[in-house]
């Protein structure tokens, strides 16, 4: 409750509070997160959004499963296509980071990973993520395999976000763009996803007007 007056002082009081205009003209967010459930990685904290601003969805590993057709509870493309086909979001942000619960499951192949796990089952599509990694960098410690294998994660819902044909036709007809973000948590640092180099680069986070949305 303490939070929650903190919060309504900011964001209500006065004639010009922000839920005055959120609430009477609706929300029109520029931008679609995809980011993980990981309670140290609140998008709208690490880009110190105002409500209203970015469009939220957050699930074990920031994953984008691939289009399916079959009967299903599809929270997180229902989530999608509302923010594409609905809000008509200009950007789809994937964000990734460091130390990745879901991630270390993945690799370390323990008993969460089991097919009757939800997380198991969930993760599974990052499978090919992890095979891609492995075959790769099969010398590096397990630390480093999980660093690399959460990126390479990021560039698999890329992909998969593709797969949804009204993200393929927004792209096409009014430059949806899409992005692949990772947050290194232990530094403090953002990297981005270059298709140039199928590899990510780091932000200089510290220039004016940085190219992050
Ligand atoms: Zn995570």
């Amino acid at each position: 409750m303490a939070g929650f007056r903190r919060f309504r002082s900011k964001y209500f009081s006065g004639d010009d509070g922000l839920y005055n205009r959120l609430s009477s003209s609706g929300q029109t967010p520029k931008t679609l997160i995809i980011g993980c459930s990981d309670s140290r990685v609140d998008p709208a904290l690490i880009s110190s959004s105002s409500p209203g601003e970015i469009f939220v969805v957050r699930n074990v590993a920031n994953l984008v499963p691939p289009f399916e057709s079959a009967n299903g509870f599809h929270g997180v493309s229902a989530a999608i296509e509302f923010a594409v086909v609905n809000l008509k979001v200009e950007n789809i942000v994937i964000l990734g980071h460091r130390q990745c619960g879901g991630i270390r499951a993945l690799v370390s192949g323990g008993t969460q990973m089991e097919k009757t796990s939800f997380v198991g089952h969930w993760m599974e599509i990052a499978r090919t993520a992890k095979e891609r990694v492995l075959k790769r960098s099969a010398g590096l410690d397990f630390e480093a395999q999980c660093k690399e294998c959460e990126m390479e994660a990021i560039i698999t819902s890329l992909e998969n976000l593709k797969t949804f044909p009204f993200v393929l036709d927004a792209i096409g007809t009014r430059d949806l763009k899409l992005f692949g973000i990772y947050f290194d948590l232990e530094q403090g640092q953002l990297f981005e996803f270059d298709p140039a180099i199928s590899g990510f680069k780091q932000l200089e986070i510290d220039k004016a007007g940085d190219k992050l949305l």
